[in-house]
């Protein structure tokens, strides 16, 4: 199968899609030059249960669809969301943007989709075992749903190649870092979307903590990723809604010696049955377990508390690394919208330079919240992914 030539027009709709375990999202941008406007957004939900949601609105925040359909399979969802697209008033799309975890050691640059580029991130699953498979899936039905539309993707690698060999090498046998095995690091879109946010206001030492149902922290230098906490997988560094991030290797040899199930049950106990929900027993939802807190459970307070120790702690090593710290910056679900975490990260931190102001801090949404005295700069920036592969799509229609 070879790809179509590319027809760059002037005004060019362009569709964002990320897919997750149980949803696909998506964005429909205008773009023109340097304009780019959202028309639509949307998303099918709940996919695989009984709880399917389908919501589409326009950039006023009007519902243009507002439904609880049967989702069965991803392809059903799927199917609805371009049957949906493929109608007025939406614009055919011009060309489409994926976003991708990792695709391996050879796909860490946003580039076009090619049959090659399928194969090869399907050869790489082991590199984002949760998420590889459904996107690809997903980019495969894109090309059959919207015939004759170029599809790009963007890597969450992409933005954490530039970090240095000393941090990107697990201290392994030689063997297996010549066999991609290596911190590739994971949100790189979001990242990349705050640098993009911050536009000039980028500092020289810059710390970005995405805390969402999957958490992960960046240090950036000159708007370039220095290091993050998320390894050769997403599984590494903080603790997320339901993985572990780091923990002794000796942990999992002796989780393996007690398991019958061998790699996959381990991987299903570091990847969907520990963190926060582990500790908890109860939830992954930061929501939840506030709400269990209240009501006085010790194991959703310990969950709480260990987590935001294990932000703390990366925050304090990425002070080491950067030389010292101009800005801060809190964005995903968590780091958006839960007051309490961002108060509980950053006390203890004032030594360092990060003095949160209570009221400022009492915010959801875009905020600076660091006091007036505070030397450290802490800021809330919700990330701007979709916009950000939209660019990319963009630019690489032009440059094709
Ligand atoms: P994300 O993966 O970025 O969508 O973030 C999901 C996480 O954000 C879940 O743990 C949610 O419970 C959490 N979250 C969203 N809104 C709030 C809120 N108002 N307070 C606390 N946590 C929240």
């Amino acid at each position: 199968m070879q790809n179509k030539p590319i027809v760059v027009m002037k005004q060019m709709p362009i569709l964002v899609l990320n897919s997750g375990s149980s949803s696909i999202k998506f964005s429909l941008f205008q773009a023109s030059g340097s304009e780019r406007s959202k028309l639509f957004e949307g998303a099918v939900d709940g996919i695989g249960t009984d709880r399917g949601k389908f919501w589409i609105k326009d950039a006023s925040g009007k519902k243009l669809r507002d439904e609880t359909p049967a989702l069965p399979t991803r392809n059903v969802a799927f199917k609805l969301v371009a049957d949906a697209l493929g109608q007025p008033p939406f614009p055919y799309p011009a060309a489409i943007g994926h976003r991708m975890v990792a695709g391996g050691p050879h796909l860490t640059r946003h580039q076009r989709i090619t049959p090659e580029v399928l194969d090869e991130m399907e050869l790489n699953v082991a590199f984002a075992p949760l998420h590889t498979p459904i996107a690809v899936y997903i980019m495969r039905e894109a090309e059959i749903l919207f015939p004759g539309v170029p599809n790009f993707v963007c890597f969450d690698t992409a933005f954490h190649t530039t970090i240095p060999e000393v941090a990107q090498r697990f201290a392994i046998p030689e063997q297996y870092w010549e066999k991609g095995v290596r911190r590739y690091g994971a949100h790189g879109i979001s990242y990349e979307s705050i640098v993009y946010q911050l536009g000039k206001d980028v500092p020289e030492r810059l710390i970005v903590a995405h805390l969402g149902n999957g958490s992960s922290i960046t240090a950036i230098k000159h708007g370039k990723s220095l290091d993050t906490s998320m390894g050769l997988t997403p599984t590494g560094g903080l603790i997320s809604g339901t993985r572990t991030g780091d923990i002794d290797p000796g942990v999992l040899l002796y989780i393996l010696r007690d398991i019958t199930g061998g790699a996959d049950e381990l991987e299903t106990i570091v990847a969907k049955k520990s963190g926060l929900l582990g500790t908890s027993q109860l939830s992954n939802d930061m929501r939840e377990l506030r709400d269990a807190v209240a009501a006085g459970n010790q194991h959703a307070a310990m969950a709480v508390a260990q987590f935001a120790y294990s932000v703390k702690k990366f925050i304090g090593s990425y002070i080491g690394v950067l030389g010292g710290l101009d800005m801060l910056v809190f964005t995903g679900g968590i780091g958006e919208n839960d007051i309490a975490a961002r108060r509980e990260i950053c006390a203890g931190l004032e030594h360092l330079g990060i003095i949160i102001d209570a009221k400022r801090n009492d915010v959801r949404g875009e905020a600076v919240i660091s006091s007036e005295a505070s030397p450290v700069l802490v800021r809330v920036i919700p990330p701007a992914e979709d916009l950000l592969i939209a660019n990319h799509a963009y630019k690489m229609m032009q440059e094709a």
